[in-house]
């Protein structure tokens, strides 16, 4: 009986497991019910894909995502796994074949919809009771919950196959890091006792960047520009802006195509299509994309409208990397949309979920208008604690010159105590500068700090004031719009005690820093090898990651591998796709190293330990 470590190896084509498939494989090897919190792209399908070989019976997936299960079972078959699904997609004849095979025992997966698996009179259930089923899986577990952003009815019948298949474990599957809902998961499966693997949010590959709102024409067309081979996503809040911007993006001699809901259904299956088979390089979208779609090679995620939260956020710039390579999330920020929010998620009579939904947005705005790592806001959002410094997002690479600015906060911080925290940005910085504005209350104007700081213009107090905030000494409250209020770091600034460094001059580090490879790669084989990919795929009507992955593509363009032995050591040959694919690849590559006089570079490929999810 092979290991898991071989099957990894020869079925998948990978060298090491990641973080903490090999506990929680173990597990469910073992018997024993186990819960799986990775975030996207962690490797999730292999916690039951490699016991499901290693296993006599079937192995039973549980998913609602219908248009996943295809690309699922056909990165299987395309392993040599034996599996198939069972959902409402399928013609009769498709379903009398698959259930032959299930009656044969000859697939060791099945992924069914929870509906197909639970639905009518209990049918489908007593015939899995006639087979042999070692194992389920259920993914995307949180739609069991209703605390889960993604509450299903149909998941609560659940609970049932442990009374039913009471020796079969069961491992539950989830990307949604939340402790109630986790809590709440093993209780509705009745996994009292199921071992918990959890691991950390962070995704390394992907590099964090906030642009001010009001440069976005520029910028994005500017990193639209650079990153013209790239996949990527664009959100928009509205239909219509997702729509003027692709046609906008699309007369400067973009490859784009819009997805939103007001397109009808033939379209956006379309659009989807192209996207997911590189056809089409960018999609632009509003939140209506990205749930059913696993494609691996989206290089960046923009966001040109704000989120309405953190967990939003990060659960659409998650789409980005699955493959393990640099990525970009990039947001364009301006206060401006925190406004046009505020009155958007708005819930008519019910003032306490307001209240809820006004301070996450809030907590968004802070991501945006802080200077500290991005990537540790995140984190520390869902609980995590990191040390600072990424070096891998706009705050950790902006370089910044500070000068002694302790008599602009002495005046910046008591006009906000005299406002007594109960006015914004704006409304302080006319009052610092004395102005004469209608909308200055009079009772203000008789305050002895009003016109202190007439001496500078509104822009650099606008930015001073931002400063403050992301140094501590002010923060932002308020629900209705946001107010500066003073914090505990405040006082000693007053009292003179304590002298504040402020901005002078930023440097941005461009968001399209270069990778660091310590072997180089060679672009133009690169292109070449995606091209071999991209018809091999449409010989086989998958979409070209399903073949390989663009992780596998850049290996072969920077180790050049020149025979099957060789070509065996890049992640994601397994022993099928080898015998399949590889010579074509080997020709590619031995033909590119005599036309550039280039060897092979394999040995300088260590096996790799899988990059640490960390
Ligand atoms: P999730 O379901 O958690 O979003 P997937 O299971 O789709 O993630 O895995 C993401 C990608 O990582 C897939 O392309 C998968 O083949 C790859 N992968 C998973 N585990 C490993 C591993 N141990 N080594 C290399 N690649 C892996
Ligand atoms: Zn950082």
């Amino acid at each position: 009986m092979p290991s898991a470590l071989d099957l990894l190896k020869t079925k998948f084509g990978y060298d090491s497991f990641r973080h903490e498939q090999e506990g929680a494989i173990n597990a469910v090897l073992e018997g024993r019910d186990a819960l799986a919190v990775m975030p996207t792209g962690g490797g999730k399908s292999l916690c039951y894909q490699i016991p499901a070989l290693l296993f006599p019976g079937l192995t039973v997936v549980i998913s609602p995502l219908i248009a996943l299960m295809k690309d699922q079972v056909d990165a299987l078959r395309l392993n040599g796994i034996p599996a198939a699904f069972l959902n409402s997609t399928l013609s009769t004849d498709d379903r009398t074949w698959v259930m032959n095979e299930l009656r044969q025992n000859k697939l060791k997966l099945l992924y069914v919809a929870p509906e197909r698996l639970l639905g009518g009179s209990g049918e489908f259930l007593q015939f899995l009771q006639t087979l042999n089923v070692s194992l389920f899986a259920i993914d995307e577990a949180h739609c069991i919950s209703a605390w889960g952003h993604d509450f299903r009815p149909e998941y609560r019948l659940l609970a049932r196959l442990k009374e039913l298949f009471p020796r079969a474990p069961t491992i539950a599957l989830t990307a949604t890091a939340d402790e109630t809902t986790r809590r709440d998961i093993m209780e509705k499966l009745g996994l009292q006792k199921a071992e918990v693997f959890l691991s950390s949010f962070n995704r390394p590959n992907i590099h964090y960047f906030v642009e001010p709102k009001n440069s976005l024409t520029n910028r994005l067309g500017n990193y639209l520009e650079k990153h013209r081979d790239d996949s990527g996503i664009i959100y928009t809040l509205s239909r219509k802006s997702a729509e003027d911007l692709a046609e906008n993006l699309d007369l400067q001699g973009f490859s784009v195509r819009p997805y939103h809901a007001g397109l009808n259904p033939e379209t956006r299956r379309e659009n989807q299509e192209l996207f997911i088979k590189d056809d089409v390089k960018i999609i632009v979208a509003t939140i209506a994309f990205g749930m059913g779609i696993n494609k691996s090679n989206v290089r960046f995620v923009i966001h040109v409208d704000l989120p309405k939260n953190i967990e939003s956020y990060y659960q659409e710039t998650g789409r980005a990397g699955r493959d393990g390579l640099r990525s970009d999330a990039l947001l364009f920020y301006g206060a401006g949309d925190v406004m046009k929010l505020k009155k958007f998620i708005q819930i008519e009579n019910n003032p306490e979920q307001n209240t809820i939904l006004l301070k996450k947005l809030n907590q968004m705005m802070a991501y945006g208008e802080s200077r500290d790592c991005r990537r540790k806001l995140l984190l520390n959002y869902f609980g995590e604690e990191t040390s600072a410094a990424c070096a891998s997002c706009d705050s950790c690479l902006t370089e910044v010159e500070r000068f002694d600015g302790t008599l602009i906060a002495q005046k910046a911080l008591s006009a906000v105590a005299r406002l007594e925290g109960q006015y914004g940005r704006h409304y302080v910085t006319d009052f610092l500068r004395g102005s004469k504005s209608e909308k200055m209350k009079d009772e203000h104007r008789a305050l002895k700090t009003y016109g202190a700081g007439a001496d500078l213009p509104k822009e650099l107090w606008l930015r001073y004031l931002k400063d403050l905030v992301g140094l501590g000494y002010l923060r932002v409250g308020g629900l209705e719009y946001p107010v500066l209020k003073l914090t505990e770091k405040s006082v000693p600034v007053l009292q003179g005690k304590e002298i504040v460094m402020l901005i002078k001059t930023a440097v941005r580090s461009q968001p399209v820093a270069p990778q660091q490879e310590d072997v180089p790669s060679e672009p133009e084989l690169f292109t070449n090898l995606k091209l071999i990919r991209t018809n091999l795929a449409r010989a086989e009507n998958v979409p070209p990651y399903l073949i390989f992955s663009d992780a596998t593509i850049l290996e072969l363009a920077t180790y050049l591998p020149m025979s099957l032995e060789d070509i065996r050591k890049i992640s994601g040959f397994g022993d099928l796709k080898t015998s399949k694919y590889g010579q074509q690849f080997i020709s590619a590559i031995s033909t590119y190293c005599q036309s550039h006089n280039l060897q092979t570079k394999i040995s300088l490929k260590i096996p790799k330990r899988e990059r640490k999810i960390k």
